[in-house]
């Protein structure tokens, strides 16, 4: 039976993507020898880093004074290395907490000086995006979080202010068009849009580096990373390779213009269908609502048994929500089809019928 997976990360990637990257399992570039057996340094794995970072360049636009890193630890260990590297003694480290990810980003700068939340949507279980807050001139930056994962919500507007925005794009990265120059520092863990886990990508803006004057460990200092141009130690190459085969698949396809305008489309087919269906409703605010996480709840709690059976029978896998909150949460990420779409609101009106 074809699955239709909305699981929210690790999650869907092209198909293509899982047979080249499988193919390159046992036999990379005619070697006769696997991609993950070859030397990181080899001249054929080298190739491999270098375009998936120009294809990353290549598809956000990314303008010079810009690095592009691959780093381990995921997004979890960006949550530490950005206050390590950039809250100084005098500054101050600013939080917009939009969800569970943006409060874990705020706890670690805790640990390294002075954090201040300025803006919170916690007292709505973060169904909303806070917006109109103002940035205090003497932050070191002000800390975002795009896309929430858990709670469906999205920041469809940048502020524009001259304190460094830094950013965890980590469940819409490479979905829409995004202007860079807006932003000091980018980071995405790779497992969703990008690849499997295993990797984060990290695009800092040079300029930033080098103004706070604590020691740092060596493989927490972005300068390192960017020094030896992510191969300080041994990268994770097969999350890497698979990276740049879901970039390559993307530029084919027409680059972020033409994914931008799928993703609309799924997405607004998906909410159009929460918002007339009187079985289901949403939990996140029409104006913020997410175009990669959807996330929706059941009128009568006693159908929910039956619209699970229903979507196990039609191959739909992924939709609970997180563990935190319950509900549905469909992840409509760059590799999800339209008619992985369609079949689940195909189960959704089979279900109303019935029941109205
Ligand atoms: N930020 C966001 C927005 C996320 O969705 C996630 C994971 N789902 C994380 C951070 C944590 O990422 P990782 O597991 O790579 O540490």
């Amino acid at each position: 039976m074809k699955k239709h997976n909305f699981s929210a990360g690790p999650c869907v990637l092209p198909k293509e993507v899982f047979q080249k990257s499988s193919d390159a399992i046992l036999n990379f570039n005619k070697l006769n020898l696997s991609l993950i057996e070859i030397s990181h340094r080899s001249k054929d794995f080298v190739a491999v880093m270098n375009k998936t970072i120009s294809l990353v360049k290549e598809l956000l636009n990314v303008p010079n004074g810009y690095s592009v890193l691959f780093l381990q630890g995921g997004a979890s260990l960006q949550f530490c290395m950005i206050p390590y590297n950039f809250l100084t003694k005098k500054g101050k480290a600013t939080y917009v907490e939009t969800g569970t990810w943006a409060k874990k980003a705020a706890k670690e700068a805790k640990l390294f000086g002075n954090t201040e939340i300025i803006a919170s949507s916690a007292n709505n279980n973060f169904n909303y995006i806070p917006k109109n807050y103002i940035v205090d001139e003497n932050s070191d930056y002000l800390h975002l979080t795009s896309n929430n994962t858990i709670f469906g919500t999205q920041i469809k507007e940048f502020p524009s202010i001259k304190t460094p925005i830094i950013c965890d794009m980590s469940s819409d990265i490479f979905s829409k068009k995004i202007d860079v120059s807006k932003f000091g520092l980018i980071y995405a863990g790779a497992q969703k849009n990008m690849g499997p886990a295993g990797t984060t990508l990290i695009i800092i803006r040079d300029d930033l580096l080098g103004r706070v004057n604590r020691e740092i460990p060596t493989m927490l200092n972005y300068q390192t990373h960017i020094d030896k141009e992510s191969m300080f130690n041994t990268p994770p190459v097969f999350s890497i390779y698979a990276s740049m085969l879901t970039l390559e698949w993307l530029k084919k396809n027409g680059g972020i213009d033409w994914i931008e305008k799928v993703n609309n489309k799924k997405a607004s087919m998906m909410y159009q269908e929460i918002d007339r269906n009187s079985l289901f409703y949403g939990t996140a605010k029409t104006e913020d609502r997410s175009t990669m996480n959807a996330t929706f709840l059941l009128t009568q709690a006693s159908l929910k048994s039956e619209f699970e059976l229903a979507c196990k029978d039609e191959g739909i896998n992924g939709i609970n929500g997180h563990r935190s909150v319950g509900g549905y949460r469909a992840s409509m990420y760059n590799a999800l089809s339209k008619e992985s779409v369609e079949k689940l609101i195909e189960i959704m009106q089979k279900l109303e019928k019935k029941y109205t």
